[in-house]
């Protein structure tokens, strides 16, 4: 496995990195002080988002994350890493170089199994960065982690489909500027379990979608993307709506979680890597008991293990990029579920160490560490519970021995 940076790659970071001192960081206060501003913080999108998201565009530093050229970079999952890692470093970055979940997902899902026309409605759209999406599976009713027990209904009614049904933590639908959901439900009860479930496009002005609420996480709200609650009560949207085809919904659902799940994984491990910067600064400076923090044998310690964990998690995340890269997402399930455990619980810990190290500061919002500290425990729900992916590593391991 060969993981250096090729000239193009090096570029690129070297790009980003600048960018990200130079307009993403100083802006990161005035991005919450403008949706603070606003008439609420879900009402409209804070102005300095639209203008960093022109200037990354005007950068080039645009779509890294798709590895289809034809509608972005070209790059693929190991030269992907690095960058998808910097902007990891920040809440609003992957909003501003169009790289945020759950946009990739769905841009992803309509590259790979769009038809034209849905291309060109959707697909075109949030390419630009224009509307937003959201991606509704999960349900309150039901234990969404086995993807098979969804049980909103998809029903074909001559030219159309009708849906019913009730999604919670759909990400990004409290965003004004989200124009469609991809819906999954179940478009024949009595199929095979794996041939049940389909996704549609559901543009979400259609009659009988409704917000019920945004759920906070921790008491972050995320505004104005945020986690929606949504009710979708005879839904009527024409039967092109379809993605792939009926009964595709668990196939489509696989190949976009690969993807979706390593760029969590890579943004993580930019995110771990800002709080140890940010620890190693204070500790430094912070003077208790007459010696620098940094002269204590236990934050030495923190340090020290909290590098060890990042280049572990890293290197893990590269070897599944690199088996994506070249044996394709499926051979690569195992790497995947295994860096998905991996790579929250490192975050989680290199994290809480530099709240404890900032004292009182770790915990408030003067400093990004509880923010980060929240985005990341989710991610040992979200796309999977941890147990999940135990399970599976499990399932293959035992495998060999059969
Ligand atoms: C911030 C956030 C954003 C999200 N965004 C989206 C989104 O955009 N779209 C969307 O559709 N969903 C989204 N989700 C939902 C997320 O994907 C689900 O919460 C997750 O799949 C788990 O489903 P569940 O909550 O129904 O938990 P359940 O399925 O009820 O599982 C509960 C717990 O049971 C345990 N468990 C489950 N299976 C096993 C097993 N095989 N072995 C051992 N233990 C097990 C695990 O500990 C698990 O956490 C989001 C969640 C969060 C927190």
């Amino acid at each position: 496995m060969d993981f250096s940076y090729t000239p193009k790659v090096r570029q690129l970071i070297r790009k980003l990195h600048l960018f990200m001192e130079e307009s993403v960081y100083p802006n990161e206060a005035l991005y919450e002080q403008q949706l603070n501003e606003q008439e609420n913080r879900w009402s409209a999108i804070p102005p300095i988002m639209e203008e960093l998201k022109n200037k990354a565009k005007e950068a080039g530093l645009w779509n890294l994350f798709l590895p289809d050229s034809d509608y972005g970079a070209g790059l693929t999952n190991v030269e992907y890493a690095p960058l998808c890692e910097i902007m990891g470093r920040s809440i609003i970055a992957p909003e501003i170089f169009n790289c945020n979940a759950p946009d990739t997902g769905n841009m992803e899902v309509l590259a790979r199994y769009g038809t034209e026309q849905q291309k060109n409605e959707w697909l075109k759209p949030l390419l630009e960065g224009e509307i937003r999406s959201c991606f509704s599976m999960t349900e309150p009713d039901v234990a969404s982690s086995d993807a098979t027990n969804i049980e909103a209904r998809i029903e074909k009614q001559g030219a159309e489909y009708v849906i019913n049904g009730r999604k919670w933590w759909s990400s990004g639908a409290g965003d004004p500027r989200c124009r469609i959901a991809i819906v999954m439900g179940k478009t024949d009860p009595d199929a095979s379990r794996h041939e049940q479930q389909s996704m549609i496009l559901v543009p979400m002005d259609t009659p009988g979608v409704k917000i019920e609420r945004m759920l906070p996480v921790f008491g972050y709200d995320h505004a104005p993307h945020g986690h929606a609650e949504i009710t979708y009560e005879n839904v009527r949207v024409p039967a092109e709506n379809i993605i792939w085809g009926d009964g595709k919904g668990f196939a489509i659902a696989q190949g976009r979680l690969g993807p979706g799940r390593i760029h969590h994984c890579m943004r993580l491990i930019g995110a771990a890597e800002r709080a140890l910067e940010e620890l190693c600064k204070r500790v430094q400076n912070r003077v208790a008991f007459r010696k620098p923090l940094a002269s204590q044998g236990v934050i030495r310690e923190w340090i020290a293990d909290s590098r060890i964990e990042i280049e572990q998690a890293r290197l893990l995340t590269l070897k599944a990029a690199h088996m994506m890269d070249t044996a394709g997402n499926k051979a690569a399930k195992t790497e995947i579920a295994m860096i998905k455990v991996v790579a929250p619980s490192m975050a989680l810990k290199v994290i809480d160490r530099a709240i404890q190290a900032f004292g009182a500061a770790g915990v408030s919002e003067d400093v990004p560490l509880a923010a980060l500290w929240a985005n990341a425990r989710t991610l040992r729900l979200a796309d999977g519970p941890d147990e999940v992916h135990r399970a599976q590593v499990a399932k293959l391991e035992l495998k060999k021995y059969q």
